[in-house]
């Protein structure tokens, strides 16, 4: 059986980091079985799903590194829901139902107070035709409700083990709403179904949607896929990632320059045994990757390991891997990428570095260090230079001065870059050239 995947997501706002865990994991899953990936936009409700992020959506899914080899949206394919809606109808698994939000609100209310379950009684299974004829008269219109069977339903998960979601102690699902429109439970059971998906990847927030979702798919003769539910990851605070409620998202975090790769990662290996490390691609973490390693408690993502990683892997980036990078923001040369990666927390950093080599430099020297400073302008060593440069210069000023550590040295790096930090002088110091250090100099 060959394998197929879908991701989900619901275009009712920009992807955040915990909606990338399922994308990107339904993706290794992909890859390491040879499978397909079936990129599904949930966009059945239609008050809250926009084109715009939708389209935004494809973009971070691309940026983040993944193609599915297909795309589907709900909102084409209703004429698939209707014919499966005809048939639950006319199998008795789907029933109109009249009651207001009002009336179910009265209804849990009392069975609370009663000490029972606020679970629907299913009146509606009860009307007669001159009930129904009688509320539709008085201008009700129906919302639908899929008659669980309420049982233990049982499945396999591919990363929490075995499972029982008992129907029972559900409600009838609401299927249709008044206005006509889907809910995702039975669109998503569908497509499914047509798109021949075998493994349904998500969150463990669906795990009792899935208790109803398979007898969704019995119901409509399956076949029924194999279900994994991850953890979910929550913030820095034990918060769960909403699109609602303003949590970072993937365009923000590309945005302030991390590396795809590197969310990536954050995204899908923090909660997993694997650590949250460099990889050199997607493909390499969809090896390592067994969904036995998805741990069963919660992931807690830390920013400040996103920014390590991130750190990290600009530091052992090969220069093959910068360069066209680099050239787009015209700079050149294996040399200086290897002398300031180890400086760098973003990539775009790197335009900084530019600025401390070709100048000017924005930088007054301190009065009482202008007579060193001069000094050492003198003293600058005559061309050609390589690495040896800075040991013999500054030997001549220590010679001459008496200075040493900092004091011999932080005047100069201040006089040469503008900066307290960066990379080995004595490296940094030939790339400059003789002539851009006498123009710092005073
Ligand atoms: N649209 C649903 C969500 O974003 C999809 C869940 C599923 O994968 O079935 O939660």
């Amino acid at each position: 059986m060959s394998v197929v995947v879908r991701w989900a997501p619901s275009p009712t706002g920009r992807i955040h980091l915990g909606n990338a865990r399922p994308a990107l994991l339904n993706w290794f899953f992909a890859r390491r079985h040879g499978g397909r990936y079936v990129l599904r936009m949930d966009d059945t409700d239609l008050s809250r799903s926009t084109r715009e992020f939708a389209d935004g959506i494809e973009q971070d899914l691309a940026w983040l590194g993944v193609t599915p080899d297909l795309l589907v949206r709900q909102s084409d394919r209703t004429a698939l829901y209707d014919a499966a809606r005809d048939r639950l109808v006319a199998a008795g698994r789907l029933y109109p139902c009249y009651e207001t939000e009002d009336e179910l609100d009265r209804k849990r209310a009392r069975a609370r107070l009663l000490g029972k379950p606020p679970i629907y009684d299913r009146a509606a299974l009860s009307l007669t035709d001159e009930d129904r004829a009688r509320l539709k008269a008085e201008g009700r219109k129906p919302h639908w409700r899929f008659r669980l069977d309420g049982r233990p339903v049982q499945f396999d998960d591919l990363i929490k083990g075995p499972q029982t979601v008992n129907t029972a102690s559900m409600s009838d699902p609401v299927l249709i709403r008044a206005d006509g429109s889907y809910l995702y439970t039975l669109p998503s059971v569908v497509d499914d179904i047509d798109l021949g998906v075998t493994h349904v990847i998500r969150g463990e927030d669906h795990v009792s949607n899935t208790g109803t979702q398979i007898e969704i798919f019995e119901a409509l003769g399956g076949p029924v896929p194999t279900f994994g539910h991850h953890n979910l990851l929550i913030d820095a605070q034990g918060q769960g990632f909403s699109k609602r409620a303003g949590s970072q998202s993937i365009a923000d975090l590309r945005q302030e320059g991390y590396e795809p790769l590197a969310v990536a990662i954050a995204a899908t290996l923090t909660g997993t045994s694997l650590p949250v490390e460099p990889y050199a691609s997607l493909d390499a973490i969809a090896e390592r990757l067994d969904f036995s390693m998805i741990s069963h408690g919660s992931a807690r993502f830390d920013p400040a390991e996103l920014d390590g990683l991130n750190a990290r892997m600009l530091h052992s980036m090969p220069y093959a891997e910068a360069a066209s990078r680099l050239s787009a923001i015209g700079m050149e040369g294996e040399a200086i990428w290897n002398l300031f990666r180890d400086n760098l927390a973003k990539f775009k950093d790197i335009a900084e570095w530019s600025a401390v080599l070709h100048g000017p430099i924005d930088h007054e020297p301190a009065p009482e260090d202008i007579e060193y400073l001069t000094l050492a302008r003198a003293l600058l060593p005559p061309e050609p230079w390589d690495e040896t440069i800075w040991a013999t210069w500054t030997n001549a000023l220590k010679a001459a001065t008496g200075r040493k550590g900092k004091a011999l040295f932080l005047p100069l790096r201040l006089a040469l870059t503008g900066r307290h930090d960066g990379p080995e002088l004595k490296s940094l110091l030939v790339l400059l050239g003789r002539k851009a250090c006498l123009d710092r100099l005073p």
